[in-house]
């Protein structure tokens, strides 16, 4: 058998390429982070050669003794860590995760209750343009204007008006903790099923930095690439009364082989966020994301809420009198990758929002504290500022070189 070296040196300079960028760049897109050597390590073996439809000890494939006890261990460390009764550890992502749900639970055409996507919800909440919007009945609640805050006395007129059959609760871009016992409460008062998507805060809830939709909620999604640190995949956790009808959603319904390979990687991230160096983690994302925040604040920037409880914040880049896209390419350019985000009421267009969304759970990995947060939220200020300055930036660049060799991250 032959090693990428000996086969394929265009893909293997590649990977090198992007492991630089990966290793000298500023990673404060929200919805990623690293994960660890031991993650990649499974997520790379021989378990990529396997099928396995089914579940333990119900497959459709013979030669599953071992990915057995992968996939039982991953479901172990699961259910350990959230304290959920059922698990299913197969999903291959959080939109096809949220499908086998919608699939088990409604029927199309059913109404459910979700953030609305330029209010920080996301596409799998109902948006038009994908299948959730377009198989089933979403209506939405908002933030509010002034406050960029959800209020939960909205939330309960709009499921008192529409009866749902299910609430969904869950974001992508929203800075702030979500009042699970009162969705729960409201859902229980018109009769609807409580879904939560933790996608974006599954590792703050697995460290216990915040609250957990686990003891309330019927269903609960998350991804394990982004906060838990885990490889890219999903996972649906839910109440054992839902477990069968989650189980056959998923397979067969909506997927066919798992990815085994991946499903190892997520045992890994599970035990590693089963550590108590996770709960300082956890902590640690939020503590730099409050310093990063009230840092750009001071310097004049709008932020949505004025502020975040969580790993992310959403900026109004107009503040600063860019757009979130002229900022993103800016920021680019000096080795800082974001994401342009819309705003809650944003005028422009979503190809060119209003917004930039940042997180740091990538940056507390590699070792970043508050006072370097500080320092790049002060980058940050002055690549906006420099940004018709190619010079300027150029020397901006190398300053950002040098802030990530004081923290390495693979190399
Ligand atoms: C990221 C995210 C997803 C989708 O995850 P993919 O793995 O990209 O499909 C679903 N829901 C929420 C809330 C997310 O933030």
């Amino acid at each position: 058998m032959k090693s990428l070296q000996d086969t394929d040196s265009k893909i293997l300079d590649l990977i090198k390429l992007e492991a630089d960028r990966q290793e000298y760049g500023i990673e404060l897109i929200a919805s990623e982070n690293y994960t660890s050597k031991a993650v990649m390590e499974a997520t790379g073996s021989v378990l990529t050669n396997k099928y396995s439809e089914g579940y333990v000890g119900k497959r459709y494939y013979g030669g599953n003794e071992v990915i057995d006890q992968v996939e039982q261990l991953a479901i172990d460390r699961c259910k350990e860590l959230f304290g959920c009764e059922h698990v299913n550890i197969q999903p291959l992502s959080g939109s096809p995760a949220n499908a086998a749900v919608y699939l088990a639970v409604l029927n199309p055409g059913d109404k459910v209750l979700g953030l609305k996507l330029d209010h920080g919800g996301h596409l799998s909440h109902g948006h038009p343009v994908n299948f959730s919007g377009i198989l089933y009945n979403f209506v939405q609640y908002e933030v509010e204007q002034d406050t960029g805050r959800i209020d939960m006395d909205k939330v309960r007129e709009i499921a008192l008006r529409e009866k749902p059959k299910m609430i969904l609760a869950g974001f992508s871009a929203y800075s702030r903790n979500l009042d699970w016992k009162r969705f729960k409460e409201i859902a229980d008062e018109v009769g609807a099923i409580t879904m939560a998507d933790i996608s974006h805060v599954a590792g703050l809830i697995a460290g216990k930095a915040i609250d957990s939709p686990v003891p309330y909620f019927d269903i609960v999604t998350t991804t394990t690439h982004k906060t838990l640190r885990g490889p890219r995949g999903a996972i649906i956790m839910c109440k054992n009364a839902y477990a069968k009808a989650i189980d056959k959603g998923l397979f067969p319904g909506m997927q066919g082989g798992p990815h085994d390979h991946v499903n190892a990687g997520k045992a890994v991230a599970f035990y590693e966020a089963l550590q108590p160096e996770f709960k300082q983690y956890a902590k640690k994302v939020i503590q730099n994301a409050k310093a990063m925040a009230a840092e750009l604040m001071k310097r004049g920037y709008k932020i949505i809420s004025d502020g975040t409880d969580n790993h992310l914040m959403v900026v109004d880049m107009t503040s600063k009198g860019v757009s979130g896209k002229e900022a993103e390419v800016a920021l680019e350019k000096v080795g800082i990758s974001t994401s342009r985000s819309t705003i809650p009421f944003d005028t422009r267009k979503p190809m060119d929002p209003s917004g930039l969304r940042l997180g740091t759970a990538a940056i507390t990995t590699r070792g970043f504290d508050e006072a370097d947060s500080v320092t790049v939220a002060d980058i940050i200020d002055r690549t906006i500022a420099a940004r018709a300055d190619d010079s300027a930036l150029a020397s901006i660049k190398n300053e950002i070189i040098e802030l990530c060799k004081k923290h390495p991250l693979y190399k």
